[in-house]
């Protein structure tokens, strides 16, 4: 039986707007660019949409494969040869949208069999998907479609199911085949997210990437925290987020009410690619939720 999500129209208003935010994002991730200021302005242009960002503007770069986001402080610039990964995502009250590019800044074109594999893997994958087929059939196709560019998937991440106001929801999606005894169900949202690299294809945890979460309602007693918490439910924020010093400061006493993320980092020191879309498992297809311009290669 198909559970679509009942308010389905806000969760295909929040992949466009996802959509066109992470276009704008890698518009943006340019040379001399600074990487806070592009984060800052892609949570903008989410939030006059009349959305608010599901989690930080991921802006990782080189070795680094996800969960790095600029600090307050970060005055960072993007150099030519940058492999960044623009991973972004809105959502309209807890209808989430969750959509990835790679951008090689300034177009120096030494890194684009990765990030075609990353995008051919992401196509391929999407292809696979109906009502009833085993999600090892997906990863599969992921899988093999990195591989034909003799570069290597990434294990040890994966796409996932999304619920209301959860991004990682129950199913994984993984990368590789042999992980999951798991079908796709009609109505499901998921996102398919391959990362592609010419290391070792495993990350491991690097240092903290200013991006935190709370695991549960932090209650009333610090006014500053349920202030934040009122803004963030238990999605992803970034610190910079914190809007007043008092803010700033209960985040800092709060780090046990706070899961916290570090950045993921391929263990061999490979260069890592992505791609992303949100995708809505339609009656017997996917409908790509985050590729409304039809860029969904
Ligand atoms: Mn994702
Ligand atoms: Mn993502």
């Amino acid at each position: 039986m198909a559970h679509y999500p009942e308010d389905l129209e806000r969760w295909r208003r929040a992949g466009a707007i996802s959509d066109r935010a992470r276009q704008l994002g890698v518009r943006l991730t340019v040379p001399g660019a600074r990487r806070r200021e592009v984060a800052d302005a892609v949570e903008q242009y989410i939030r006059e949409q009349g959305a608010a960002p599901a989690f930080p503007v991921n802006l990782s770069r080189n070795q680094e494969a996800a969960h790095y986001t600029p600090s307050r402080d970060d005055e960072a610039t993007f150099v030519a040869g940058d492999l960044v990964k623009v991973d972004v995502g809105a959502h309209l009250d807890g209808a989430i949208a969750d959509t990835a590019e790679t951008v090689e800044v300034g177009g120096t074109h030494r890194y684009e069999n990765l990030v075609r594999a990353a995008r051919e893997a992401r196509a391929a994958g999407i292809a696979r998907v109906r009502p009833g087929v085993r999600v090892d059939e997906v990863s599969r196709a992921i899988a093999e479609a990195i591989r034909a560019r003799g570069l290597k998937p990434i294990e040890n991440l994966t796409g996932h199911s999304i619920e209301r106001f959860l991004l990682h929801a129950g199913k994984a999606i993984p990368n590789v085949p042999g992980m999951s005894d798991a079908t796709l169900e009609e109505g499901e949202v998921i996102a398919i997210e391959p990362f592609a690299t010419n290391g070792a294809g495993r990350i491991e945890n690097g240092p903290f990437g200013n991006i935190a979460r709370f695991r549960g309602d932090p209650g009333p007693a610090d006014p500053a925290l349920a202030a934040m918490f009122a803004r963030f439910h238990t999605l992803p924020f970034a610190t910079r987020w914190a809007s007043t010093p008092e803010e700033a400061a209960a985040l800092r006493r709060a780090r046990r009410a706070l899961q916290t993320y570090a950045v993921f980092v391929e263990e061999a020191g490979g260069w890592v690619a992505q791609a992303e879309h949100t995708v809505l498992v339609g009656p017997d297809r996917a409908e790509v939720l985050t590729g409304a311009s039809g860029d969904s290669g």
